[in-house]
């Protein structure tokens, strides 16, 4: 184990390239009008849907050190795969059209549906306007396979002497993203500290588990023992936690420090996975309605919107007192994918 370091240090303690996508720190700051359904527990809400590039969402932090990489490696083009709705394809593209970059994505798929909207509307339609090229993967539950085909696209594109660059899914990989989040991490517990704030617990998406990962690891990091609470959007609880731990192992060697995480460190809930991913139940449903009609907040419905449902659940049984913290990832275009959806709920 090694001790908590200094958080303005952050910079020097991940020695790999990032490019630099946002200088401002996202806003963290309370939900006054959620909290007066709460006896007494307050909620704040941090705002990384709001960090400027492509619409934003998490995986702005994310891929500045991809594209940090991308760039140390001369590459010319990125690839990526995705579900159809992927916010990360979206900003990958958006990152790659700023950086003079190519862009191809494989949209897998993933959810389904039959729904227009789904397939042409939200992050599609963006992919396409920051001239991304499209392709398609017929599975959706097999991340090595989507990599392995990214693989031989970007030994096609080598064979046409272009410098491709490949943004895995799979497991096995260094955890780029999960960087991001350390340094996230850093900026959570400058602001905390700022606003003399204490947080029992943090709700956040797990999906690929970068940003719990690197979130979870990175608060450890730099002395803050605030729970973190992964919000299942993929796969079951069990499965979860096995991938948070596979990056933690790789955060742990890719920065020459090991946090001592405990059993106890790696919490995840389920209990708003159902029916699946890229699907939400009512409670989801409700919970995006909330947030909107009370804060003003878009959720969608594949991760955030999942996140605040089991956020708001827990607050309501949280002690008088406890201060709870909810991630904002974003995924904000995907609700013009889900308008049918949505639709039901707003009549
Ligand atoms: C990808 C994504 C997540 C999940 O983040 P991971 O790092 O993949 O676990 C959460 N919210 C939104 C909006 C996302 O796009």
């Amino acid at each position: 184990m090694s001790p908590p370091l200094d958080v303005a240090a952050v910079d020097d303690l991940i020695l790999f390239p990032r490019a630099i996508a946002f200088s401002e720190a996202t806003a963290l700051e309370p939900l006054p009008n959620l909290s007066e359904d709460c006896n007494g527990t307050k909620l704040f809400i941090k705002r990384d849907d709001c960090n400027s590039l492509a619409f934003g969402g998490n995986k702005v932090r994310q891929l500045e050190y991809y594209f940090g990489d991308a760039i140390a490696q001369g590459a010319d083009t990125v690839l990526i795969t995705g579900a159809v709705q992927s916010n990360f394809a979206r900003i990958t593209a958006g990152f790659a059209a700023k950086l003079g970059m190519q862009c191809h994505i494989q949209l897998e798929s993933r959810v389904d549906t039959s729904s227009d909207s789904y397939h042409s509307s939200g992050n599609v339609l963006l992919d396409r306007l920051f001239g991304a090229q499209l392709h398609y993967f017929p599975e959706g539950e097999n991340e090595d396979g989507a990599d392995a085909k990214l693989e031989e696209m970007a030994d096609a594109l080598r064979l046409q002497g272009r410098k491709p660059y490949v943004i895995h899914l799979g497991l096995g990989h260094k955890p780029y993203g999960a960087l991001g989040y350390v340094r996230g991490a850093a900026e959570i517990v400058r602001q905390l500290r700022k606003q003399d704030l204490q947080i029992d617990e943090i709700f956040v998406a797990s999906g690929s588990g970068s940003t719990h990962a690197g979130l979870l690891f990175g608060l450890r990091m730099f002395g803050c023992d605030s729970k973190v609470t992964g919000v299942c959007v993929r796969r079951k609880k069990e499965l979860q936690i096995d991938r948070i731990r596979a990056h933690c192992i790789g955060l742990v060697s890719m920065l020459n420090f090991d946090p001592d995480l405990k059993f106890d460190d790696f919490r995840v809930t389920d209990e708003v996975l159902r029916p699946g991913y890229g699907q939400a139940n009512s409670q989801v449903w409700e919970a995006m309605l909330c947030a909107a009609r009370r804060e003003g907040l878009v959720l969608d419905p594949t991760y955030s919107g999942k996140t605040m449902a089991a956020f708001l659940s827990q607050a309501r049984q949280s002690p008088a007192n406890s201060n709870l913290l909810f991630i904002h990832t974003g995924g904000t275009p995907g609700i013009f994918a889900y308008q049918d959806q949505l639709e039901k709920y707003l009549s």
